[in-house]
């Protein structure tokens, strides 16, 4: 079995390792560079800044532990120059795996000519199987410029060496709130403006309020219900025209950070020439087995829009491969993402929404427990957090939000949980080492099952 796999994100070279351990012959093609935005500029490298902000919140406020550090300094030149190291060492480390699969990669623009042809510079190819995996980009706002110096999106933003002293931040989701995190604790004074009525607006309420909470911590300023009706850069600061409320506020920044979410990134040419549906928000329409409207046509990540993240895409890559290796056949589900924004503390959650659960009429009780009742959060210092899941009428996890120190990794239990379908009687008897802030994963099991030890 020939298979093409076109771009080399999560999604793509995933899908091409699965692939060729299930047996196919696999070609790679990929424009710039492997791994795609995930490794290059999403995901690691933003986790890479933001574990030297995290250990700089360390340094500077554990006096409840006696310890006094004045004067902490943060190294931009050398936080990037780490960054750079883990992103250079995770790109060359997927290279080695797909040589080690016997994977071909070829460097360059793939063009789909047929159901079944892939074009690359002078060459025509042909596959049993094509995969699109092109990913997405940053939105833009209809007539407003990005140059990369003063109106950036998030790729120019990574790379920064130099703190401005004020930054607007456009767009209060995830990325928005991650850079917001990243800048307000280097001394930038961040203002966020949110299009939406709160931050966070496509996940519960719960979070929102915990984005809000951090941003007021954080002496970030919120604006929602707002827009940007005009950006552009005068003199060495950007002007802002900011609309809310039938009224317009002009002010201005250093800099200014367009994070308003990413569009599918589609070659609507050959889409259209090949016959597969699709829409320039939304993306490639696909099924559960990710399969789109022509056969042997698979599309997968952030190319068919959804959930756009990371996780999600690798997830569907091994649908994908699989499905069309014929060796394997689950479809993808969407009712257990996990899903984390990184900022101080980690806002998490997974599962359905409570508008979702409410949408499809999945009756539900929500029970919470707070990190003031773990012996470890106290020993640690924690002075807040809590866990809130919903468990429907059949005693099974559908939902849980964890807003605290380390809920990032504690999620994944109820990842697993609601993933495994594993009713809360069941998931009581699972045994956590103590003193672990993992254990309130049970704890708060025990307050749903009514059996609660420490609340
Ligand atoms: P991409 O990674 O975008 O890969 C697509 C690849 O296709 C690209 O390399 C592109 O060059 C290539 N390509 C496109 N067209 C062609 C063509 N015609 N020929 C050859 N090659 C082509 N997700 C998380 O889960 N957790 C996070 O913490 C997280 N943080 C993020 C932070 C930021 C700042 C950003 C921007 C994103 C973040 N994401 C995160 C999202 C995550 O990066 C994406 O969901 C993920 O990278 C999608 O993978 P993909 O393979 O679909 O697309």
């Amino acid at each position: 079995m020939r298979i093409a796999i076109i771009g080399a994100g999560s999604a793509g070279y995933v899908c091409a390792i699965r692939c060729a351990s299930l047996g196919a012959t696999v070609t790679l093609f990929e424009e710039n560079k492997i791994g795609g935005t995930c490794l290059n500029v999403g995901c690691i490298p933003t986790k890479a800044l933001i574990a030297g902000i995290h250990a700089k919140h360390i340094a500077t406020d554990s006096g409840i532990l006696g310890l006094s550090a004045s004067d902490v300094k943060l190294d931009m030149e050398i936080l990037q120059a780490h960054k750079n190291k883990v992103v250079e060492t995770n790109v060359r480390g997927i290279g080695y795996l797909l040589k080690k699969r016997k994977v071909v990669v070829f460097d360059g623009h793939a063009e789909i000519i047929s159901h079944n042809t892939i074009s690359i510079e002078d060459d025509r190819l042909d596959y049993d199987k094509i995969i699109i995996a092109t990913g997405s980009k940053p939105a833009k706002i209809p007539g407003i410029g990005v140059d990369g110096k003063f109106i950036m999106n998030s790729d120019h933003a990574l790379s920064m060496t130099e703190i401005p002293p004020t930054m607007l931040i456009i767009g209060g989701g995830v990325i928005g709130l991650e850079f917001a995190h990243i800048f307000s604790s280097l001394g930038s004074k961040v203002t966020i403006v949110e299009m939406m009525d709160r931050l966070l607006p496509w996940d519960d309420d719960l979070c929102s309020r915990a984005a809000t909470k951090f941003a007021s911590n954080n002496r970030v300023d919120v604006i929602l219900n707002a827009k940007i009706t005009k950006l552009f850069r005068d003199g060495n600061d950007v002007e802002a025209h900011i609309s809310k409320g039938g009224e317009t506020i002009i002010t201005r920044f250093a800099k200014a950070l367009v994070a308003t979410g990413r569009t599918p990134n589609l070659d609507r040419k050959s889409l259209m020439r090949i016959g597969v549906e699709h829409d320039k928000k939304n993306g490639i329409k696909v099924d559960s087995y990710m399969q789109t409207s022509v056969p042997n046509v698979y599309a997968i990540g952030d190319c068919t829009g959804g959930y756009m993240l990371a996780h999600v895409a690798s997830a569907q890559a091994k649908v994908v491969a699989g499905h069309a290796t014929g060796v394997n056949s689950h479809p993808m589900r969407y009712d257990n993402i996990p899903r984390i924004t990184f900022i101080d503390p980690e806002i998490s959650a997974c599962g359905l929404t409570s508008a979702q659960l409410e949408e499809r009429g999945i009756d539900v009780s929500w029970y919470k427990f707070m990190y003031m009742a773990s012996g470890r959060a106290k020993a640690q210092g924690i002075k807040e957090g809590q866990l809130s899941i919903a468990v429907d009428i059949d005693g099974k996890i559908r939902s849980a939000i964890i807003i605290g120190e380390g809920s990032g990794e504690m999620i994944s239990f109820f990842s697993q949980a609601i993933t495994m379908e594993t009713p809360i009687e069941q998931l009581e008897q699972v045994i956590i080492a103590h003193p672990t802030l993992a254990e309130m994963a049970v704890e708060i099991i025990e307050v749903a099952t009514g059996h609660p030890i420490h609340t």
